[in-house]
């Protein structure tokens, strides 16, 4: 199923794409071909320093009370680049790492990339004092979250990789397995934009487009592990072909990556990113505004059918053309009330977490398996 990707597909501009260039985070990840580095600015210690971090605050060695670790460990993969970060039960992201998926070099390879990266920071945090209870991986494509086991990732080329218990046997920690945009929905339902609403679907623009559709703060995956692919809603019958075999899907006309290619193709320029086209709009420019026009019309289409099947109370929409910010926001409400009839229509609100909710998400899933 080529394209089933839930907006992580890569691409040269994915990172621009999801117009993170200056993103706080990113900036302090470094160089991905030199794998492990350390965040420039170590978290403070928290307790009274020890030699020994297992002991508790103010324990002498071989004293009474062991500390209990403060961290999970997170990993996000990405078609791009292996995303992981030190997360606290609140959610706070204190380190952060990333390596390069070098998805050139076949399934088995990147897998391997996975389990090492993940012995080697478990390792390494453990013996900085900061060891992680729980490790948590965010993973793209079909994800049985059930199983454990990466189903199919048209990016990375895997097929049915039981990735708990390959993980579980390599690692000494307990170990979960999600899909990146669920992870990301959690995420954010916990500590982002979804806080507080009992019905929300996260629907972030990358490269492609996902969807995790949140229920009581858990994402609903469906009797297949496969549900929440609103970017593969056809909006236009007929229309623009789509990698997933249909055509007219949402993703080809709504997602960042779709905006930036259309606009590029129609004015024969370079593809210079989603963002870049929306500055045009302020110009006039005619391309430029059919384009994102269409944008708008598309995703107003696809919210009204999701609020007729499920009546969110609100949709939190993520991704690189959510960085446009009210430039998509206030026209999109704007076409979903006049598109509206009986409709309850859902709060529109930007996400808060951007291309880091799968990372936070993999931390927080991981802290579920925490006593
Ligand atoms: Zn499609």
């Amino acid at each position: 199923m080529p394209g089933l990707e839930s907006g992580r597909e890569p691409g040269p501009e994915r990172d621009r794409e999801d117009g993170r260039e200056h993103d706080s985070e990113r900036d302090r990840e470094h160089d991905p071909e030199h794998g492990l580095e350390d965040d420039p600015e170590p978290p403070e210690p928290s307790g009274t320093p020890s030699q020994n971090p297992f002991l508790a605050p103010g324990a002498k060695n071989g004293g009474e009370v062991p500390d209990l670790p403060k961290h999970t460990l997170a990993l996000d993969v990405g078609g791009t680049g292996v995303k992981a970060g030190l997360v606290t039960r609140d959610g706070e992201l204190t380190r952060t790492w990333r390596r390069a998926t070098r998805i050139e070099r076949g399934p088995e390879a990147v897998i391997e990339t996975i389990a090492d990266f993940a012995a080697e920071l478990l390792a390494q945090t453990a013996a900085d004092g900061t060891p992680a209870a729980a490790a948590g991986f965010a993973l793209p494509g079909i994800v049985d979250e059930q199983s454990g086991v990466g189903v199919f990732s048209a990016t990375i080329g895997w097929r049915d990789v039981p990735f708990r218990a390959l993980l579980t046997e390599r690692l000494a920690v307990p170990v979960t397995i999600g899909h990146d945009v669920r992870a990301g929905g959690v995420a954010e339902a916990r500590i982002g934009a979804g806080r507080g609403s009992s019905r929300f679907v996260f629907l972030p623009l990358g490269t492609s487009i996902g969807g995790a559709i949140m229920i009581d703060g858990k994402p609903h995956p469906g009797g297949h592990g496969r549900g929440g692919e609103l970017g593969h809603f056809v909006v236009r019958p007929g229309g623009l072909p789509c990698g997933c075999g249909l055509a007219g899907c949402l993703a080809q006309y709504a997602s960042a990556g779709a905006v930036a290619a259309r606009y590029a193709a129609a004015a024969g320029t370079e593809n210079t990113g989603a963002l870049d086209v929306a500055a045009k709009l302020a110009t006039g420019d005619p391309i430029a505004t059919r384009i994102w026009d269409e944008a708008v019309d598309t995703l107003a289409d696809a919210l009204l059918t999701i609020s007729a099947i499920l009546d969110p109370g609100r949709v939190v929409i993520g991704g690189g053309l959510a960085e446009a910010g009210d430039t998509l926001m206030v026209p999109l409400a704007k076409a979903l009330t006049a598109k509206a009839t009986y409709h309850a229509l859902p709060e529109l609100v930007p996400a808060e977490l951007g291309d880091l909710a799968g990372c936070l998400g993999a931390g927080l899933l991981a802290w579920d398996l925490v006593p």
